[in-house]
């Protein structure tokens, strides 16, 4: 029997790059990556709107294996963090693996050759062994449903399809939604736009920002002294892994990052009416807390009104609120997040039986480690149910993800199995522990996008993430069935 060695990667974002670098780290050199767009990167790629970047300090948010001591600032931008992932994916020998302008739109487990096959868009399919999904969790633009959304006469588009040619000089542009995408562009958009309306359903809680551009001196160290660029990294680490902990209502930290959260708006914004506008009613933590110095002053310019509360209806040239005011616009931006509870659902996957994961995650994506799901041999689920982080960086998280992964190929190999699929009773009780656990988090007291309509919190790990680490540093092959 030949060993398992195929392995197909859907995506080629910084999960895809992860597991494909990892999987070639150790031998394992059968891999390709399917990418429906035609260069690489994913949300890095995709998001290209003005002061777009990442507000996970950038020496964490990056893999361990491949510092950049060249990292302009702390928080670097995202064309910065692009460049960062296609030099990792050229370094490790990635880049030429990846096949462009392939969508997969459909997979299905064939019992008898132990095998997965995908289609693409074209209608082309392709045979492996081991499948992975790195399609994220945030990489299918979310569109309010709004009567008359297509009526509107003017430029329109959503923060991840950024329409460039489009010059906002001179014209009164609103901007639909206050989280983390909005936060980075309004200031941007409040320079270049005569006026702008904010529509604000809910305030966020709003952090100090500490970032700055490396000096030669930052630079010429982390070059020539690494372990100051780790000590960086790991002094930035133990900072977000108190911050992830005070997102469980246990902690301590919440009051104290509520503290700093009040402090920054009263700093930065005098005005008591704006004041109140921008002060949450739910508990610290519930949606991501967002890092920013220059949000509130952009608020404050006489150009800029904050309206606070959804739109509800379009028409030709304005927006209606939920109170019925009218509000004449000529461009709308709509950072209204993403399908973030749609885990892999643009993809037709069938496993056992022609089962379809869609239909078994009808109440909310589930998955061992997030991973592993049963009844779906060989299918292997990075960034996945119950991953993402409300503090830290996901990096970390893809990192030991792909690591149990590449275990898991390893032992296919060794042992000559041709499949290997999650036992119903290892998911279930994990799946029991983490809803438990998530259950005393603080993302269950208020509307946000970890959560799926049937009230389980299916984005989110609970707590800090060394505990991830841990728990996936080592596969226990007896929590899986081998064949
Ligand atoms: P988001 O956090 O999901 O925010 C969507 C916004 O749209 C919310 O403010 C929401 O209001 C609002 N909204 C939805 N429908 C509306 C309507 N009809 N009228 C008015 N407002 C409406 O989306 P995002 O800002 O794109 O961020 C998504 C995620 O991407 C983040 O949480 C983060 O994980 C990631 N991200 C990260 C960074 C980074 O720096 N690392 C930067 C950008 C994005 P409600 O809050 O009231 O629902």
């Amino acid at each position: 029997m030949a060993p398992v060695t195929s392995i197909g990667i859907i995506g080629s974002g910084f999960g895809a790059i992860a597991v494909a670098v990892e999987m070639l780290q150790h031998g394992h050199d059968d891999v390709r990556l399917w990418e429906r767009s035609d260069d690489l990167g994913g949300v890095w790629r995709d998001n290209t709107y003005p002061g777009a970047g990442c507000d996970v300090p950038s020496p964490l948010y990056s893999f361990s294996y491949a510092p950049n001591p060249n990292w302009s600032r702390r928080y670097a931008l995202q064309e910065e963090i692009h460049a960062y992932i296609r030099d990792v994916a050229d370094r490790f020998g990635v880049s030429p693996l990846i096949q462009y302008g392939r969508e997969v739109t459909a997979a299905a487990w064939d019992e008898d050759s132990a095998t997965w096959t995908v289609t693409f868009a074209d209608g082309s399919t392709e045979t492996v062994d081991v499948l992975v999904s790195a399609v994220g969790q945030l990489s299918e633009p979310r569109l309010p449903t709004l009567a008359g959304i297509d009526s509107f006469a003017g430029p329109s588009f959503h923060t991840a399809q950024w329409d460039h040619d489009v010059d906002l000089h001179g014209k009164t542009v609103a901007v639909v939604g206050s989280g983390a995408s909005a936060v980075q562009l309004v200031p941007h958009v409040a320079e270049q736009a005569e006026r702008l309306v904010l529509f604000q359903r809910s305030p966020n809680y709003l952090m100090p920002k500490p970032d700055q551009p490396y000096t030669k001196l930052h630079t010429t160290l982390f070059h020539r002294l690494p372990i100051t660029q780790r000590l960086e990294r790991g002094g930035i680490w133990t900072i977000m892994e108190q911050f992830a902990r005070g997102l469980d209502e246990s902690s301590r930290m919440g009051p104290i990052g509520h503290r700093i959260a009040m402090r920054h708006l009263h700093k930065q914004v005098e005005d008591p009416e704006l004041r109140a506008k921008l002060t949450p009613d739910y508990p610290i933590g519930c949606k991501r807390v967002l890092f920013s110095d220059e949000f509130y002053p952009a608020l404050a310019r006489p150009n800029v009104e904050v309206v606070t509360h959804g739109v509800q209806e379009v028409r030709e040239d304005r927006l209606i609120d939920s109170t019925g005011r009218e509000h004449e616009v000529d461009v709308v931006i709509y950072a209204t997040g993403f399908d973030s509870q749609d885990f892999l659902s643009s993809i037709d996957v069938r496993g056992e039986g022609g089962e379809k994961l869609a239909t078994r995650w009808a109440d909310g994506a589930r998955a061992y480690l997030g991973m592993y799901v049963p009844g779906f041999p060989n299918l292997l689920v990075t960034y996945g149910p119950n991953t993402n982080l409300g503090g830290g960086s996901i990096i970390y998280m893809l990192e030991a993800q792909a690591r149990h992964m590449r275990q898991v190929v390893d032992r296919l190999e060794i042992g000559r199995y041709r499949s290997v699929q999650v036992t119903e009773e290892t998911e279930s009780a994990y799946d029991a522990e983490i809803q438990e656990k998530l259950d005393h988090s603080v993302w269950g007291s208020c509307e946000n996008w970890y959560r799926h309509p049937s009230g389980r919190i299916t984005s989110n790990w609970p707590g800090a993430t060394l505990p991830f680490a841990k728990r996936t540093r080592t596969l226990e092959p007896a929590e899986f069935a081998w064949a």
